[in-house]
């Protein structure tokens, strides 16, 4: 028999009882996590978003509730009314291990089906039955701690935003195409047949018709949408701390992330020390071989090319040689060294060359080509020391205007840190990243293309050579890295019309073209538009690191699979045929 809630009152959280509550009255309301029958005693542990309380029935002092605690069951819902009393024997593993509490009366709100899998942090239960059932798997105190955290840590950003003179305002998710380089998820216009809205993929151009509009200072808590192929860590819509500041330099942005940064960390008792470190591209890519390096750890890169001319030929690459002396790995097996190699070759390595040094000498496939002399003069260049073996690589092919084997070195990096346990824990590494080209060669498109987005502003010294050597022309853009991951990018942004149309044509568009798509935007531009700047970060990604959780799903309430589903809801769905007359569309079938 259900009991109805009545006018009965809630008048503690089960997981806030303390020691210091014992002798009080208590109401308490949430889910059955556990029951023990010892017969004249019933034990259960009842849960609520706090965490758990356990509370005892006893046959004798209340009759009638130990009769209905029989009934209990996991995931049932129940109110208790008793008395807060101190444990025997406490449980130093509960924050409510001091006390519990011994019941008068019970309510019993609601029932539940036997669920799919136990709701405990530690559950075996596959991803895909987790996602499936999201509302039992969010009972979990794991997905409670962190969507808390998101919740601190967005409130800590919106307080330190509002101290700093910035508005919040929405922009809207029935817009046009914005390009952020992915596709756009498109919404039918049932009252304009044959037209579509699309989801932003961010609100780029709306922010900077917001300083066009004077606002000065403008954020977003902000819901994007890319429909990107699948990645096992990607969501197609993702939320962005989004914002845009008029009369600014890059390093009035970085001044206002650092704070908010700051103030993002401090939830999980973290100082981080201001201003964060700065390093340009092309020494990300030199030194680390990534354009997110991950400077938790050393294992820096070195130019090895001169040492392996003489091998050019043997060995047939193109390029450069990119390596690093990884500390105590002289001693790595076949099989170690097997894995590495095809780690490297999955990142486009034509090769991958070892030395391995010992107090012995050193010992190296490399001596046949490069004979015993010049692996010597290689590993005293590297400054390898007994102990150590050198690593390095040559790529499959040269990209124009990027060091190929640096980056298949800088994978190799990250291979050796994790396999040599150098990554250290609870290490906070910061770092702006500057000085980007403002292109990149498409091979699809066979043009220049924009590296980030086509309002990037442009370095004044580099306009000249927009049209004649645009690999050399470098962006006002900036990304913000933690611990090897991009949290995000921004620039300070193209404010003239005029310039705004020769990027345009750059890229490939007509006159014509550039009206068609973005010919509003050209307009405003031309009214009078202040020096502006800005940035997005990825305010999931930002959450899971904090809440140092692997995957994005974990702080996200209703996450999508890999595969872009949602498996509760079910969507993406068929509609009824109706819905898609309604709309005029006429399905074709799949080849
Ligand atoms: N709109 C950019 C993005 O979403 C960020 C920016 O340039 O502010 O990546």
């Amino acid at each position: 028999m259900l009991d109805f809630l009545g006018d009965l009152k809630r008048t503690h959280r089960c997981g806030d009882l303390r020691a210091a509550d014992a002798g009080t009255d208590v109401v308490l309301m949430g889910w059955v996590h556990r029951r023990r029958d010892h017969g004249q005693v019933i034990f259960i542990d009842l849960r609520d978003r706090a965490g758990l309380a356990q509370i005892v029935f006893n046959r004798d002092s209340a009759p009638q509730a130990h009769a209905k605690a029989e009934e209990l069951r996991t995931e049932f819902v129940a109110a208790i009314e008793g008395k807060v009393i101190r444990r025997e024997k406490p449980n130093a593993d509960l924050p409510t291990g001091e006390v519990e509490v011994l019941a008068t009366r019970l309510h019993l709100l609601n029932t539940a089906k036997t669920p799919p899998f136990v709701v405990e942090d530690d559950t075996t239960a596959a991803e895909e039955t987790r996602l499936r059932y999201r509302y039992l798997d969010l009972r979990r105190p794991r997905e409670h701690r962190n969507l808390k955290l998101r919740h601190q840590v967005i409130l800590e950003i919106r307080k330190t935003l509002d101290a700093l003179g910035f508005y919040e305002i929405e922009t809207p998710m029935l817009t046009r195409s914005t390009p952020e380089g992915a596709r756009d998820y498109l919404v039918p216009s049932r009252i304009y047949p044959g037209q579509f809205y699309a989801l932003p993929q961010s609100p780029q151009i709306f922010k900077q018709i917001l300083m066009i509009g004077g606002l000065d200072r403008y954020f977003q808590i902000v819901r994007c949408f890319r429909d990107e192929d699948l990645r096992a860590d990607r969501q197609p819509e993702f939320t962005q701390l989004d914002l845009e500041m008029s009369f600014v330099r890059p390093d009035d942005v970085f001044d206002v992330i650092e704070r908010a940064m700051q103030a993002a960390f401090a939830v999980i008792g973290v100082k981080i020390a201001r201003p964060f470190r700065h390093m340009l591209y092309k020494d990300a890519i030199r030194r680390y071989g990534s354009d997110k390096p991950d400077l938790r750890f050393g294992m820096e890169l070195s130019d090895f090319t001169t040492h392996f001319e003489p091998a050019r030929a043997t060995f047939g690459f193109e390029g450069s040689i990119f390596g690093l002396v990884a500390p105590g790995a002289a001693a790595w097996s076949r099989k170690q060294l097997d894995e590495m190699t095809e780690r490297g070759k999955a990142a486009g390595a034509r090769g991958v060359y070892t030395v391995k040094v010992t107090a012995e000498g050193n010992s190296s496939p490399l001596e046949k080509t490069l004979g015993a002399e010049g692996v010597k003069k290689l590993v005293e260049a590297a400054g390898a020391k007994p102990g150590d073996m050198i690593v390095a690589a040559s790529a499959r092919e040269q990209i124009k205007g990027t060091e190929a084997a640096a980056l298949v070195a800088g994978q190799l990096r990250l291979f050796l840190a994790d396999k040599l346990s150098l990554v250290p824990k609870d290490r906070w590494e910061l770092l702006w990243l500057t000085g980007f080209p403002l292109f990149e060669w498409s091979e699809t498109d066979k043009q220049w293309v924009s590296a980030q987005h086509p309002f990037t502003g442009i370095v004044e010294e580099d306009l000249d050579k927009l049209e004649s050597a645009p690999w050399e022309v470098r962006s006002k853009g900036y990304d913000l890295v933690l611990n090897g991951t991009e949290l995000g990018s921004g620039s300070v942004r193209i404010h003239r019309q005029d310039i705004q149309a020769r990027l345009f044509r750059a890229l490939g568009l007509t006159d014509e073209q550039a009206k068609q798509r973005f010919g509003f935007f050209l307009e405003a531009l031309s009214y009078g538009t202040p020096p502006h700047g800005g940035i997005a970060l990825g305010l999931d990604r930002v959450v899971m690191l904090l809440a140092g959780e692997k995957s994005l799903r974990e702080v996200i309430a209703f996450p999508k699979t890999a595969k872009a589903q949602d498996l509760m809801a079910e969507s993406p769905s068929s509609v009824p045929p109706e819905q898609l007359d309604d709309l005029g569309i006429v399905l074709k079938p799949r080849e």
